[in-house]
């Protein structure tokens, strides 16, 4: 059992850093050459550049001292803040209620997958609608403690309108840069949560160049993923939540869609934080799922080869990541837990989307549909057993792409304004 950057526990016990109360970061360490950092010193390695993506190493022996079983059953605390020790940030102003999301033991799902032990946590239900918030908090709470009034980022979809929804709660100003051909759903969300839209007549890559060149020279607290080591800690309070949902008995297998590879390394690190501090016995095995339409980290876990930018061919938009930008944390994930990757089509991520709206009355974004295609076929490819126990992460809210869902759903029923036609289109249709 190793940790997504391979640091060792037992060394360096001098760098512990203990500045604010209740924070209990040992230090940040890259990824890739695994120097060390104190906190706040710097957000990706300063010898790797950008890639060296830096990963929050804890105390874990000073936190099973503070932190329990029973104090986190008597917490009084909302959402992800119930994981206080476990966080990079304590809780400054009360924000919008992010986590505490379902975990739905869904049977008749299970019955039509025959997958007896099947469960599916809804992330949809969060504040802006995604798993993103749980990140996006843990960056406003963070701009916050470091006197920042502005928060940036360079996205198209749920890491805007989750960082523009807190921003708006916590009184931030918020600067989202989006490329021209950014999907109207989320755009509206973003603006409606009072963002600055900055529309970039420019691909994602010059977008993004055109958001770190402005939040470097405004100093603007940077909320791009990856880069931004922070995040994945608030995304890993899913996997927090799933082990306490199923009182600290680890299932076999979490199922996740991979875009940049963010939220599949926060699940494994949710997972290890719990294992560091005696929570769970056993880590869970982790299943990436991507779009074959783009699936570039996908490429990378078959042939064992390094990332290779990827073309961007899928309607789930919020993994249609051609050049992902934490490919390295996203391997760690599936190789560490044991676990495996898939790809699924549009075609089987839309019939997914159906399955899931008419069996459990849960309407999710392809995105976050893509892990229930994704189970689908790991279990047609003997990757899951029947007898397994498996989670599924669904993390976002069909609400947000209508035209998507458009695509999934059957059509409705065309009748004339009367009776007896009406009982002619209904004959053998409907149920009871
Ligand atoms: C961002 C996102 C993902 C994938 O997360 P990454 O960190 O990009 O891998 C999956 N589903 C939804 C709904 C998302 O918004
Ligand atoms: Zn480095």
């Amino acid at each position: 059992m190793r940790p997504v950057s391979n640091h060792n526990h037992q060394g360096n016990k001098k760098s512990s850093v203990h500045e604010e109360e209740g924070i209990f970061i040992r230090h940040l360490e890259c990824t890739l050459c695994h120097r060390t950092y104190k906190k706040g010193d710097f957000l990706t390695c300063p010898v790797c550049g950008e890639t060296g993506i830096l990963e929050v190493v804890y105390d874990y022996e000073h936190i099973r001292h503070v932190f329990s079983k029973s104090h986190l059953k008597a917490s009084q605390k909302e959402g992800i803040w119930r994981y206080g020790p476990l966080l990079p940030t304590r809780q400054v102003h009360r924000g919008l209620h992010v986590g505490d999301t379902p975990l739905y033991l869904c049977r008749r799902l299970a019955e039509a997958l025959d997958l007896p032990k099947l469960y599916v946590k809804d992330e949809g239900l969060n504040p802006s609608g995604s798993l993103k918030d749980r990140a996006s908090i843990i960056a406003a709470t963070m701009a916050i403690k470091e006197h920042k009034h502005v928060v940036a980022c360079s996205s198209t979809g749920n890491a805007a309108t989750s960082l523009a929804a807190s921003a708006a709660k916590f009184g931030l100003s918020s600067v989202i840069f989006v490329p021209e051909r950014a999907p109207l759903g989320k755009l509206s969300q973003v603006l409606i949560y009072g963002a600055s839209v900055i529309k970039v007549a420019g691909d994602y890559g010059a977008t993004y160049q055109l958001s770190k060149a402005a939040i470097d020279y405004f100093g603007w607290y940077n909320r791009n993923a990856a880069v931004n080591p922070y995040l994945v800690e608030g995304k890993k309070t899913v996997a927090l939540e799933v082990a306490e949902q199923l009182r600290f008995e680890v299932p076999d297998w979490v199922v996740v869609s991979v875009g940049d590879g963010c939220t599949i390394a926060g699940v494994y690190k949710g997972f290890y934080d719990l294992l560091a501090i005696g929570f769970i016995d056993r880590m869970p095995r982790i299943l990436g799922v991507q779009a074959s339409g783009c699936a570039p980290i996908y490429e990378a876990y078959l042939k064992g080869e390094p990332i290779k930018p990827a073309q961007e061919n899928t309607m789930a938009d919020s993994i249609a990541v051609g050049s992902p930008r934490n490919p390295v944390k996203a391997l760690a994930a599936i190789e560490h837990s044991h676990g495996a990757m898939v790809t699924v089509s549009d075609q089987a991520i839309y019939q997914a989307m159906s399955l899931l709206g008419r069996t459990e009355g849960i309407y999710g974004e392809p995105a976050g549909v893509a892990s229930l295609a994704g189970t689908i076929k790991a279990l047609s490819e003997g990757i899951l057993q029947r007898t397994d126990q498996v989670v599924i992460l669904m993390t976002g809210n069909g609400l947000k792409d209508p035209r998507a869902g458009q695509e999934a759903a059957p059509s409705p029923i065309n009748c004339q304004p009367n009776f007896d036609d009406f009982l002619e289109k209904i004959e053998g249709l409907i149920d009871g």
